[in-house]
């Protein structure tokens, strides 16, 4: 077949998508459909007058799966990122990572490298949060998202690097894409507050390009209209991503509600909308952190939020991977365990 390409004045690259392999050819001029449609061992051929065209294949082949550690993103499967905002101490990081994992957190989250809307604001610990998160994470068990803000830090991330995060502000750096894409890890992207989904899904289509399908969409807000929430959570993206592509969505509801009251809602509302899972900022002392206080979690609240999680998931005929470590609470006990009168 590639031979038979090779006629042609085309460049041709090898990718995966889900479980099938795939040519990307490209041509100065259009490449004839029909000609190629010829070429022994050509199943299907797709023009990209589509938009994403990669991103529309990975619907063709099914709901994809993406997996880390236990954890387990689309396909009927639902799975919780959850940690702080920012790794600030190694005792807090492994009280936090200790706490979400009892409550069925599959993957522990925490940036080392942060990009901060104000240069004032505190940028992140850098190397030396990240080798705390290693450490944490080999010890808790849990695999780990951490950001990446700069194609320099790939060395410092290492081997054992379970994913990484693309943060909204990042969306459309393109050679932080193709990094991201090349370390053939999970690559969670989330979607910028002021980005269309089409744009959302475009920069996916990079890293789909770059041979990398193991890709988590993430929905966390755009920007909303007056203050009472911090970014306006586009569920209907949600919906529409799900039915478009064959990528897993998870929802930030941390970044989207801005305050931790506000974080249960859209954390429940955003599984029910389809999302394949959630990822939240938790805290036991939001007071003593220096990033996103407001809007993280206790986690009695986190505790609470995953067994309504797991509620709906059960309900929709789908899994939360990390149930099993839930204790199960009577039906009209409350967060602390205690019994509360039903129906009264
Ligand atoms: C984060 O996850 O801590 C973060 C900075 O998120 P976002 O890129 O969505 O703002
Ligand atoms: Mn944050």
């Amino acid at each position: 077949m590639l031979a038979s390409l090779a006629r042609l004045d085309v460049d041709v690259s090898e990718i995966q998508l889900g479980d099938r392999d795939a040519l990307l050819v490209r041509g100065t001029s259009p490449v004839p459909s029909g000609s190629l449609a010829r070429i022994d061992g050509v199943e299907r051929v797709v023009s990209v007058d589509d938009p994403a065209p990669l991103a529309s294949e990975t619907k063709r082949s099914g709901e994809g799966v993406v997996s880390i550690g236990n954890a387990r993103f689309g396909g009927g499967h639902v799975s919780v990122v959850a940690g702080p905002c920012t790794i600030e101490d190694v005792s807090m990081l492994r009280r936090i990572a200790l706490d979400v994992r009892a409550a069925g957190a599959t993957v522990l989250r925490g940036g080392a490298f942060k990009v901060r809307t104000s240069p004032h604001a505190y940028q992140g610990g850098g190397s030396d949060a990240l080798a705390d998160m290693k450490a944490v994470a080999a010890e808790v068990g849990l695999p780990y998202f951490t950001e990446l803000t700069d194609p320099r830090q790939v060395e410092a991330l290492g081997d054992d690097l379970s994913g990484v995060q693309i943060g909204a502000r990042h969306m459309q750096n393109v050679p932080l894409l193709r990094e991201a894409a090349a370390l053939g890890k999970p690559v969670l992207l989330k979607r910028h507050m002021g980005a269309e989904v089409d744009e959302l899904l475009l920069s996916a289509e990079y890293i789909l390009e770059a041979g990398n399908d193991q890709i988590i969409l993430c929905e966390r807000g755009v920007k909303a209209f007056g203050k009472h929430v911090r970014y306006m959570l586009d569920l209907g993206a949600v919906a529409w991503l799900k039915a478009r592509t064959g990528l897993p969505v998870v929802v930030d509801p941390s970044h989207a509600a801005g305050h931790h009251s506000l974080v249960p809602s859209l954390g429940r509302a955003g599984i029910a909308a389809g999302a394949d899972g959630l990822i939240v900022e938790v805290h036991p002392e939001p007071e003593t952190t220096r990033c996103d206080a407001a809007q993280a979690l206790s986690p009695v609240d986190f505790t609470q939020l995953m067994r309504d999680v797991r509620a709906w998931v059960e309900h929709d005929g789908r899994t939360l991977c990390g149930a099993e470590a839930l204790e199960p609470r009577p039906w009209g006990a409350d967060a602390n365990g205690a019994t509360r009168a039903v129906g009264t």
